[in-house]
């Protein structure tokens, strides 16, 4: 079973039911899907599952489709670039799943099902206390037309259920092998809501097959839906040999070990784009979750990742999300970009934060302080905090700094600092350096660190800067004397 027709492209889905924002769990199934496709040379497709109209909204699919683009995620079918299979949001197929269901219903492979939410519960709580696998029982599986014509007269309406064979389910997980389902445990599922809605069921399994899909990896969580999938094919009339292949990808658990949910922000994808997160560097983190490289390589391209990604060496075992690491892996690709490219992404955040308003000397000035902190950051956020110094027009000492220099010490170390810089003429960082150096840590003795920290809080307000020497040239003499003078007077 589920054997890929050797004739067949491979095309890979990433299907999405958006809501809520996409989660580092979607992030990490689209990407591997992508890295397949693109390993294959195969095609990428990208579906909302948006049946679920109460929850799934168009704020949210808009911004699933806004971070696939921000992650480089491109897809070669789906919404805004279309393709021969669409349309590729599920709210605007259902007439193709109504067509099927009736379908099932005239094959008697699918049936109608009268019974009310009530009575349900009630065979689950006798199932409960039977100890028995729960499930429908089958009860609307024989209808006689009288009794049909009962309920229709109680104006009952019905739902359509698919009919489970006994014996049992086998396919080919590539991921984990052979997996079997005694269908004692799937028992006649619906396929659509009495107000004649599909369910996920229904929708995934059609469009996997009218869409050619090839392969199926998705998230662990769905690895109990295949048997109904399958199931579904079936009825479709769908040979064995061309069911989609499946991979389910080990779950994704948090630090602490319990599975990462929807409902923490910190899982959010938005999220890690406001912290200041490369796409790039989310996208490495995420390829090493469940999956590696080999020879404990963890820094990758999104190049390397599709020549190298293959199914085979994804792990069935969870992998553990590991913010440390994240972050390192962020630091690193910060350090990798050219200054064009880091004044690109730091641009917005300045602006948000309102350091800038994106003038040309303000770029030019940004431009010049940017490689003194590519060293020092992991995350974009910091950015603004770093360089608002130079900016500020109302600058003030951080509160939690003004007494690391109201001391004697401190008073003495600016005061002698004031002197020696006012006789600078050429005001670069090596003179600056120089005169400091020789009048404070030589002529005065001082320990280098309680010299320069009460420069460095007096002239940038903190005791977190970019090089202290550097920040002074870019800030200029005029500003530095100024500042000293007024950590002076503090
Ligand atoms: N729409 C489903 C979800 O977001 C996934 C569909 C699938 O991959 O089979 O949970």
């Amino acid at each position: 079973m589920s054997q890929l027709n050797s004739t067949n492209r491979v095309k890979v889905r990433f299907a999405p039911s958006p809501t809520g924002d996409l989660h580092v769990g979607n992030i990490r199934t689209a990407l591997f899907d992508w890295a397949y496709a693109r390993h294959t040379g195969g095609t990428f497709l990208f579906r909302i599952e948006d049946t679920d109209t109460t929850r799934v909204t168009d704020e949210y699919i808009n911004a699933a489709i806004d971070t696939l683009k921000w992650l480089g995620l491109d897809w070669d079918e789906g919404p805004e670039v279309g393709g021969d299979n669409g349309p590729y949001l599920q709210s605007q197929r259902l007439d193709i799943y109504a067509t099927w269901a009736q379908k099932f219903l005239d094959q008697k492979d699918a049936y109608h099902c009268y019974c009310s939410p009530d009575e349900l519960e009630a065979v689950r709580e006798a199932q409960r206390k039977a100890n028995v696998a729960p499930g429908y029982n089958g009860h609307c599986r024989e209808l006689t037309a009288d009794q049909i014509a009962a309920y229709k007269a109680e104006g009952r309406g019905a739902v359509v259920r698919m009919r489970m064979p006994d014996g049992s389910t086998t396919f080919n997980d590539l991921i984990r092998g052979d997996v079997s389902f005694d269908h004692n445990f799937v028992p006649d599922f619906v396929l659509v809501r009495a107000d004649g809605s599909p369910l996920y069921t229904l929708a995934v399994a059609v469009d996997d097959v009218l869409m050619k899909v090839t392969h199926v990896l998705r998230g662990e969580d769905l690895l109990s839906s295949t048997p109904r999938q399958i199931r579904v094919y079936q009825a479709m009339g769908v040979a064995p040999a061309d069911y989609p292949v499946f991979a389910h990808l080990p779950f994704v658990m948090g630090q602490d070990n319990a599975k990462l949910s929807k409902r923490n922000g910190e899982v959010s994808i938005a999220w890690y784009r406001e912290m200041g997160f490369l796409p790039e560097a989310i996208c490495n983190y995420l390829a090493l979750l469940g999956w590696s490289p080999g020879d404990d390589v963890e820094n990758i391209t999104m190049k390397q990742l599709t020549e190298m990604f293959t199914v085979e060496k994804v792990h069935s075992s969870p992998a553990r999300f590991d913010m440390k690491k994240l972050e390192a892996i962020n630091g690193d690709k910060i350090r990798a970009l050219t200054l064009d490219e880091f004044l690109k992404w730091s641009l917005p955040f300045l602006t948000k934060a309102n350091v800038i308003t994106g003038t040309d000397a303000e770029i030019e000035l940004v431009k010049k302080a940017l490689p003194l902190i590519q060293e020092r950051i992991i995350m974009l956020n910091e950015v603004p905090k770093m360089l608002q110094f130079l900016f500020t027009t109302k600058f003030a000492v951080e509160t939690e700094s003004v007494s690391k220099i109201t001391d004697e010490g401190s008073k003495a170390i600016l005061k002698r600092a004031l002197k020696e810089l006012e006789t600078v003429t050429v005001w670069n960082h090596e003179n600056i350096e120089a005169v400091l150096r020789a009048s404070l840590i030589e002529e005065m003795a001082l320990k280098p660190r309680i010299a320069f920290t009460a420069l460095r809080i007096a002239t940038t307000g903190s005791t977190i800067s970019p090089p202290l020497f550097e920040s002074m040239e870019l800030l200029g003499k005029e500003a530095c004397l100024l500042r000293i003078n007024a950590g002076l007077a503090l």
